[in-house]
């Protein structure tokens, strides 16, 4: 570092609030201090503990800018170590400037580290890129006004109409000021939100929504400024498009063809089987009955089943249970699939008695009454349930969790291209020796029209198109999917066209 025996002032950002989320930079300068202002409201006082023993802390929560000058000056000429501390990045909304401005006049050098930004931490908790190629390129840091107000030309409304991914700070207090002037600005009111109120802390909260009901949600949740509001359609996954950067179709100068057999392999996401069947929804909160409602309002062949205490939030379509277990008995065999909103826990209690096998059993997909997760619970494949929790994940703009190992490898395992493809597998118990086969590499022959082959496994080099059975042998293949079986000694998937389709 250049001029290192200058005793220089720090600004530091001391990260979003995670004690290791400091960068080592911030930590040493820590260590180092005689005297640390730190922004209270916002810096974890943790990474205080960092500090030698005799240097002094001052939280500058209750204090004005000449305050703090005014103690940054009388260390620096006792010739100590002065460490400003600020929440994420300073650069963001630190209110640095005005502090430097001040030193310049007094002469007093200065240096800044940078730090985790908020934005970054929660974009981070949530698990999104905040631009992702076809939705947007473009991140906006930006707030309403409040104390201070946003010049001219900068209101949410104007910034509304470039439609980029919008990272708005201490703003949630406006939350529906907010989502007024985004509807206004052309947003469309179905657009993703989420708001991550103290990210990367133990108390984090998230809340999910779009639009149109995101202020109501973090009321209800009671959030209040330590929250970032994040809003585009980059927070729907299923408007997330491949980059270029890893595309294996596309070489740039640091690397040449990926030849990787997983990154040839069909996309998942780019799944259009929607869950086709009946499906029921089981209810037992308040919560969880606007939930299923939202789902009803854009799925057909859904019925929902509520407690009879809720009867006066049901109309006559909603059918109202006395005891769920009995309910959920007589019902078990009338519908393709069950969603429930619930307690996973309170689901494998019930359904524990009802379940028989993998060929029959229908979807089971667990909700929380939020819809910030869909848990694919049972019959994941064949039974659909991994697209059905895709569907509802997306409907209610929460994450489906899917376990099934194939289906994270992004690999689509015969089982479930035989139910997309409204086949059927004659000897299921083979079903997992196979799937276990495309996990491991193993070269396997596929005997199943061409077009099915061309859709789901062309790309992978260990699956083999074949017309000619009678060239299939133990040495070159360790397994045959087909949909006849011939006479050879060799493990043999067996798949049939179904005759009725649900
Ligand atoms: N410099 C900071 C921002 C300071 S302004 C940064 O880079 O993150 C304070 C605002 O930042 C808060 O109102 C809130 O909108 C946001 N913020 C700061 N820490 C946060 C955290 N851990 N989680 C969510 N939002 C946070």
């Amino acid at each position: 570092m250049k001029n290192s025996h200058i005793n220089k002032v720090i600004f530091a950002g001391a990260g979003p609030g995670a004690p290791d989320l400091i960068t080592l930079r911030c930590l040493s300068a820590i260590k180092d201090a005689d005297l640390i202002i730190y922004a209270g409201s916002l810096v974890n006082p943790e990474i205080l503990k960092y500090a030698k023993k005799n240097s002094k802390t001052i939280d500058s929560s209750g204090m004005t800018l000449s305050e703090i000058i005014s103690e940054i000056k009388k260390a620096w000429e006792k010739k100590q170590k002065v460490l400003r501390l600020h929440t994420g990045d300073p650069a963001i909304y630190g209110a640095i400037a005005e502090q430097m401005t001040e030193l310049d006049k007094l002469k007093i050098p200065y240096e800044i580290i940078p730090g985790v930004s908020s934005v970054f931490a929660a974009a981070a908790e949530i698990k999104s890129e905040l631009t992702t190629p076809g939705t947007s390129q473009t991140v906006i840091l930006t707030r309403t006004s409040g104390k201070t107000p946003v010049p001219q030309g900068q209101e949410l409304q104007k910034l509304a109409q470039h439609k980029a991914t919008l990272a708005i700070f201490l703003s949630t207090p406006f939350i529906s000021k907010i989502t007024n002037e985004l509807i206004c600005g052309g947003y469309d009111k179905n657009t993703p939100v989420a708001v991550i109120y103290k990210a990367s802390w133990a108390d984090q909260k998230i809340i999910r929504g779009n639009i149109a009901n995101i202020a109501k949600k973090i009321k209800k949740a009671n959030i209040n400024r330590q929250a970032i509001i994040l809003v585009g359609d980059v927070l729907n996954k299923k408007k997330w498009q491949k980059s270029k950067l890893y595309d294996p179709e596309f070489s740039h100068n640091f690397r040449n063809k990926i030849t990787s057999s997983k990154a040839k392999l069909i996309s998942l996401s780019s799944n259009t089987n929607k869950f086709k069947g009946k499906i029921a929804i089981f209810t037992i909160t308040k919560t969880s009955l606007n939930t299923a409602k939202k789902i009803t309002q854009n799925k057909n062949h859904c019925k929902i089943f509520a407690p009879q205490k809720l009867k006066k939030y049901c109309n006559k379509s909603i059918i109202l249970y006395k005891e769920l277990g009995k309910t959920l008995k007589e019902n078990w065999k009338k519908f393709d699939a069950f969603i429930f909103i619930m307690a996973a826990g309170i689901v494998v209690r019930y359904i524990s008695n009802l379940i028989t096998e993998k060929t029959i059993d229908p979807a089971v997909v667990v909700c929380d009454q939020y819809g910030n997760y869909a848990i694919s619970l049972l019959s994941g494949h064949i039974g659909g349930a991994n697209r059905l929790a895709e569907d509802i994940a997306a409907l209610l703009n929460g994450q489906p969790v899917i376990t099934t190992a194939t289906d994270n490898c992004r690999i689509i395992a015969f089982d479930e291209m035989a139910s997309r493809e409204n086949y059927k597998i004659i000897n299921p118990k083979l079903i997992k020796k196979f799937n276990v086969m495309l996990l491991e590499n193993k070269k396997i022959a596929i005997h199943l029209p061409k077009n099915i082959f061309d859709k789901y496994y062309s790309k992978n080099k260990n699956l083999k198109y074949i017309t000619n059975c009678s060239l299939v042998n133990r040495k070159n293949y360790s397994g045959l999917v087909t949909t006849k079986k011939i006479k050879i000694k060799i493990p043999q998937l067996i798949i049939k066209k179904n005759e009725q389709s649900k």
